[in-house]
């Protein structure tokens, strides 16, 4: 039997180690090259490969060392690269597939999922620089900034969902002062949350709230009328229940709702309430719409994060939408789009809903919102590339 033999000289494994994610990272680069359609490639290009390249420069680094004794910290040095580096293989990967997957025509709402995500970026300081990808379901994979969107993607009145997973991609990038130091605040709670669990809420928590401040009403009638499952209103999962969710969107609804003049957040609170109670009321599932601990602090840590790090935000064009929203609703012409936001066609769309007849008004008006909305797109290009 041969005998296997190690390489003795210290750090010559930490080398091989190296020398191989090297490659790997050579690799991925060269692959960015392949994402197309180009015009997808475009978003993603220079700032993945940018990453990867501080990393490979980091690694060369690493390697520099030479056989010689190993520097303080090497082989936490290179578990840092390793992490940092299959997070970005990860999204590298995604975002190929997801461009395969477009390019092959299932696209869907994609193209009008990408513009709201890049006109919520323009809101944040962070550049959001990626697209949407199709998948099974709208998840947040951690640490990239993938946002999927659920095959087969066909349904104008999804959309709202794009700003909960944008909010999981920019809460942990948001900074605040505390004691004259700018810290990560979602960060820090998260460290605080305790059990995997918690940490797990905590985030989608904030997504929620995330989504509701940037978006208003449509965020929660697209929750309560369409993606919560009335049946499991009241089971916690990997996403805290329904019933508590919902709860967290209204808690940001009745925060603006206090300050305005208007009642068109009261009403939709009340519109929200009593959808959901009918469904879950025919589903024969008890319990209703509620905050319980540690959510109602997580609502006031979020929306406090929120009012401090992103002011000029929050959605404040509700209170405009009512005309837009009579017009999709009774078909009439809409004059100037470029005077509405697509969060402002998303939310007249909802506000329209929520007083039409039936399911062949609701169908007509997702028909008209799309319309306007993918003309709305071509008419204002430059929010494609914001900054
Ligand atoms: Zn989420």
């Amino acid at each position: 039997m041969t005998e296997v033999v190690f390489p003795n000289e210290a750090g010559a494994l930490l080398q091989m180690r190296a020398a191989a994610l090297l490659r790997e990272t050579g690799v991925a680069i060269e692959q960015l090259g392949a994402i197309k359609p180009a015009a997808l490639r475009k978003r993603v290009e220079l700032r993945l490969a940018t990453d990867l390249e501080s990393r490979r420069q980091d690694l060369r680094k690493l390697l520099d060392g030479g056989g010689g004794p190993l520097s303080d910290g090497a082989w936490n040095k290179l578990h840092r690269l390793r992490t940092e580096l299959d997070a970005l293989f990860e999204e590298t990967l995604a975002l190929m597939e997801g461009a395969a997957l477009r390019k092959a025509g299932l696209d869907g709402g994609c193209l009008l999922a990408d513009r709201l995500a890049d006109e919520i970026s323009v809101l944040t300081p962070e550049n959001w620089n990626a697209f949407t990808v199709l998948d099974t379901d709208e998840f947040y994979a951690g640490s990239t900034r993938v946002i999927r969107v659920r095959f087969p993607a066909d349904s104008f009145w999804d959309l709202p969902v794009v700003a909960h997973e944008f909010g999981h991609f920019v809460g942990t990038t948001l900074t605040v002062m505390r004691r004259g130091k700018e810290v990560l605040a979602l960060e820090e709670e998260l460290a605080d949350a305790g059990s995997p669990d918690h940490r797990s809420w905590l985030h989608e928590s904030f997504a929620d709230v995330f989504a509701t401040y940037v978006i208003g009403p449509a965020y929660g009638l697209s929750c309560a009328f369409e993606r919560f499952n009335p049946v499991a209103a009241d089971k916690d999962d990997d996403h805290p229940a329904p019933n508590t969710r919902l709860a967290l969107i209204e808690g940001v609804l009745a925060a603006y709702a206090d300050g305005h003049p208007h009642d068109g957040y009261d009403r939709m609170i009340s519109r929200i309430h009593d959808v959901w109670a009918a469904q879950t009321t025919e589903a024969g599932v008890h319990g209703t719409i509620g905050l319980r601990e540690p959510f109602g602090r997580w609502l006031a840590f979020s929306l406090g994060l929120l009012r401090a790090a992103l002011p000029l935000a929050a959605y404040d064009g509700w209170w405009r939408t009512t005309v837009l929203a009579k017009q999709l609703g009774d078909g009439e012409r809409v004059d100037d789009v470029t005077k509405w936001s697509l969060r402002d066609i998303v939310n007249a769309a909802w506000l329209a809903r929520t007083v039409a007849p039936g399911g062949e008004a609701t169908d007509r008006i997702a028909q008209r919102a799309h319309a306007l909305a993918e003309l709305r797109c071509l008419e204002v290009r430059d929010v494609r590339h914001p900054k």
